[in-house]
């Protein structure tokens, strides 16, 4: 038999956690083979392609601020100086909250995080609101309906000058591309991992390996098409790592949650069409990514389509799924009707009279504090965890992933900042219960 072919890494997963994780890794280990497998047909299919691609440095954790704060600039880099066209938008991010939410300890908290982070943020009264938005629904009096449905009226505007919205398609494109020039590996596509090869280490080559009493480690993959083996294997599999990580005895402590998106043309609706070119919120007149007070909906804008994308983060009453499912993939329209639909039209009277064209779902990767995982153990190096932020966060995660593998205390974030290479760890793991999930 011939022996199976080897690499010195393997990185599962071609979603944006493992194309900007390959890109780190080959580019500070020029002499390594890198092998990037997925098994979808191309790169950034899976729930990189399904995301919103809002990006927001606007975190109540400071572990998530420096994340996404340096990921963004990244981000920025690659437009602005690289010249690589990411439809990367600096829309801002406007979070409409009521007077109870704004006095809240948790929105006081995330506030005051922000300023000892000297993040950007600016706060607009009801005021200040109606005059930039004029068809924004801020009180809700003698409206049954919004009563009955609980709606919260709008007292303030929590806006976030340097967040925005990109293509992620083309943020993984950048990745692949600077990858594949400097690799001597071809990535590989339509490879689905099985399982993670566990031996002994080191290998005594007795019958029944790995024992209790042995050091394990893994050494490969085992793939339909045959065993592949590295000296480490990363896993950025996101909402599939339970897959492969149970069968060895590591408990990811991830979980996935089914999230959607529903399209709505602004082309021919005048209020819409304002909407999406309202003035005063960044210089391209631009509507800012909004998070509405109630139920956890909101929308992004879509300059290139004239559209808004839609989506809603519920919570109490949409399930765990411990591995996404094939029916994490169906977009439900009677959700978007009986559910979003309301709440919508409540606050922006303007969508009233449009239906979606177009809708698709994917899945979130939990983590339980809602900060990613990067770790590396017994071979396998984890990324994973990014609780629906994994645009923003990735180019960050890859770093300290390259770190760990390189074995540095600290990794270098894009624009200086160093971070503990064990702060994202389970073990050793420093950070705090982020707040701010949408
Ligand atoms: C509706 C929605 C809206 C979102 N909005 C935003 C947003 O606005 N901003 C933001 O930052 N994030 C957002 N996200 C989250 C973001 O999309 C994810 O955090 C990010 O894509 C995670 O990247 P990933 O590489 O871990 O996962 P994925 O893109 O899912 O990639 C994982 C890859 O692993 C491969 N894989 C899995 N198992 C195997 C196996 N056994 N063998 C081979 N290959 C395997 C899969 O095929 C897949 O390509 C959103 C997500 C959804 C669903």
């Amino acid at each position: 038999m011939s022996e199976p072919e080897a690499f010195d890494v393997i990185v599962v997963g071609a979603g944006i956690i493992g194309v900007a994780t390959a890109y780190h890794l080959q580019k500070n280990s020029p002499d390594k083979r890198i092998l990037l497998l997925d098994r979808y047909l191309a790169a950034g299919q899976a729930n990189t392609a399904m995301s919103a691609a809002a990006v927001r440095n606007m975190f109540a954790s400071s572990t998530n601020q420096m994340l996404t704060d340096s990921s963004i600039r990244f981000i920025e880099h690659i437009q602005e100086e690289l010249g690589f066209e990411l439809l990367f938008e600096k829309c801002g991010y406007l979070w409409l909250l009521s007077d109870s939410q704004f006095n809240s300890e948790s929105v006081q908290m995330w506030i005051s995080r922000m300023k000892a982070s000297n993040i950007a943020f600016k706060v607009y009264n009801k005021t200040e609101l109606k005059e930039l938005i004029p068809h924004l629904v801020v009180d809700f009096e003698n409206n049954e309906e919004a009563e009955l449905m609980h709606l919260k009226e709008v007292s303030y505007g929590l806006f976030g000058p340097d967040c925005g919205v990109l293509d992620p398609t083309r943020l993984v494109q950048f990745y692949l591309e600077e990858f594949k020039k400097i690799s001597s590996v071809k990535p590989r596509y339509g490879v689905n991992v099985q399982r993670l090869i566990l031996e002994a280490d080191p290998k005594l080559d007795l019958p029944g390996e790995p024992f209790v009493w042995q050091d394990k480690r893994v050494v490969g993959v085992k793939t339909e098409k045959g065993e592949l083996r590295a000296d480490c294997v990363v896993l950025a599999t996101g909402a599939w790592s339970n897959e492969l990580l149970d069968p060895i005895g590591i408990d990811s402590k991830t979980k996935g949650k089914k999230r959607q998106l529903f399209v709505v043309h602004a082309t021919d609706n005048e209020g819409l069409n304002n909407l999406l070119h309202v003035k005063g919120f960044n210089d391209m007149d631009m509507c800012p990514f909004v998070i509405l007070p109630s139920a956890g909906v909101y929308f992004r804008p879509q300059l290139q389509e004239q559209a808004f994308w839609i989506g809603c983060g519920d919570k109490l009453g949409r399930s765990y799924n411990y591995v996404q499912t094939d029916e994490d993939l169906i977009p439900e329209s009677a959700y978007y009707e009986n559910s979003m639909f309301p709440v919508l039209s409540a606050y922006f009277p303007d969508f009233a009279s449009t239906r979606p064209v177009n809708s698709w779902a994917g899945g979130y990767c939990y983590s339980p504090d809602a900060i990613p995982f990067v770790y590396l153990e017994n071979g396998v190096l984890v990324s994973n965890g990014a609780s629906g932020s994994g645009i923003m966060k990735a180019d960050a995660m890859a770093r300290i992933a390259d770190a760990l593998y390189r074995g540095l205390p600290e990794a270098e974030l894009y624009g200086g900042k160093k971070i503990p290479s064990d702060t994202l760890s389970i073990k050793n793991r420093k950070v705090e219960v982020e707040s701010v999930v949408i």
